[in-house]
């Protein structure tokens, strides 16, 4: 008999055949509709594959649910405090999207620092033949680059500044073993640096850790990157802040209420722009689908798992 797993979001085709190889899978319906299904089929399900997150009263829903195997690295939109207090063991796809995630970092800085995309603009418009030169931009040589979230993907970035002959600089919870300044002032690691790339997880520990004053202190030349979650930063204020010319330009893959993203920003040729595709190459999301259901199975197995999140370590068999 197939244990019963609930699947929420959409994933690759090839997933869902991996998982009903396993198990009994159930999309989670539509809002309208699912009271009645969890009325139904809650007590039934032992698993829960989801590519975002799971609200609290549906995990709740799920008396014997034993496992929340989880798309991505950052599980914000899942109450794992709550879960490791159930019993349930959450997972996540650690590590094997860090490459993917920081080259993303990278891309977004040379871009917003050399104005790649308003200049291919400039080409496709004409505007080269019709207004000669474009106007010079910044080098991204030799700069400060300060990295808020010196974890896995923290790293990473760091491993790549090296090409540009950066000074690497970084403000966490805590101090590492690492040859780069720590600033355990985030305003002051601001006011240090040209460049700030933004690697944390969301949630409410990072809301708004880039407020208006951290924005101001990296100033009128220095550039924001946000490849953590768009809550990390203080929309609002980014937007007010680049529209004064308080901030010399920012690039962004993620966003506070995405995927709205402030048409403010549409016009500025000093901000690049993504829908959230720090990982999203095929290659990547692969491994992360298959870290997905290789976690499912090895529970299944012998209920283990490969990767659990932090909060659930104590209750995990690894
Ligand atoms: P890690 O847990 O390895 O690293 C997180 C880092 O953030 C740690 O250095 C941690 O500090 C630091 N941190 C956590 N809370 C705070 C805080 N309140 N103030 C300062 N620093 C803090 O995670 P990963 O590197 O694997 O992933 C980081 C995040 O990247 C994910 O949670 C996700 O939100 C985002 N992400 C975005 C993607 C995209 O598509 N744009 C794709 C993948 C991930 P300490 O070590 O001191 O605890």
């Amino acid at each position: 008999m197939k244990q019963h797993l609930l699947l929420i979001g959409n994933g690759p085709a090839w997933m869902r055949e991996r998982l009903e190889t396993e198990f009994t899978v159930h999309p989670l319906p539509p809002e309208a509709e699912r009271a009645a299904f969890l009325a139904d089929k809650g007590a039934a399900i032992t698993a829960c594959c989801t590519f975002s997150g799971i609200a609290t009263e549906v995990m709740d829903a799920l008396p014997n649910l034993k496992i929340i195997s989880s798309y991505g690295v950052g599980y914000d939109s899942i109450d794992a405090d709550h879960a490791a207090k159930r019993g349930v063991i959450v997972t996540h796809t650690p590590n094997v999207l860090n490459d993917e995630v920081a080259d993303t970092a990278i891309l977004l800085w040379l871009a917003t620092s050399r104005k790649l995309v308003a200049y291919d603009r400039y080409v496709r418009e004409g505007r080269w033949l019709k207004e000669g030169a474009a106007p010079l931009t910044t080098s991204p040589e030799g700069r400060t680059v300060g990295i808020l979230g010196l974890g896995r993907i923290g790293q990473a970035i760091a491993d790549r500044l090296g090409v540009f002959g950066a000074t690497v600089v970084y403000h966490s919870r805590t101090e590492k073993d690492v040859p780069y300044t720590f600033y355990p002032d985030l305003v002051e690691m601001a006011k240090a640096c040209d460049v700030l790339i933004c690697i944390t997880p969301g949630g409410a520990g990072t809301k708004h850790i880039v407020n208006a004053e951290v924005i101001d202190a990296l100033g009128p030349q220095g550039i924001l990157v946000n490849v953590a979650r768009g809550s990390v930063v203080d929309e609002t204020a980014l937007v007010k802040a680049l529209q004064e010319g308080r901030l010399g330009g920012a690039g962004l893959d993620v966003f506070e209420f995405e995927p709205k993203v402030p048409e403010a920003l549409f016009a500025m040729e000093n901000v690049t722009l993504q829908p959230h595709v720090g990982s999203a190459t095929h290659e990547t999301r692969r491994a992360m689908g298959e870290l997905v259901c290789d976690n499912l199975s090895q529970y299944l197995k012998d209920g283990r798992v490969l990767t659990p999140v932090p909060e659930c370590a104590a209750i995990a068999k690894v």
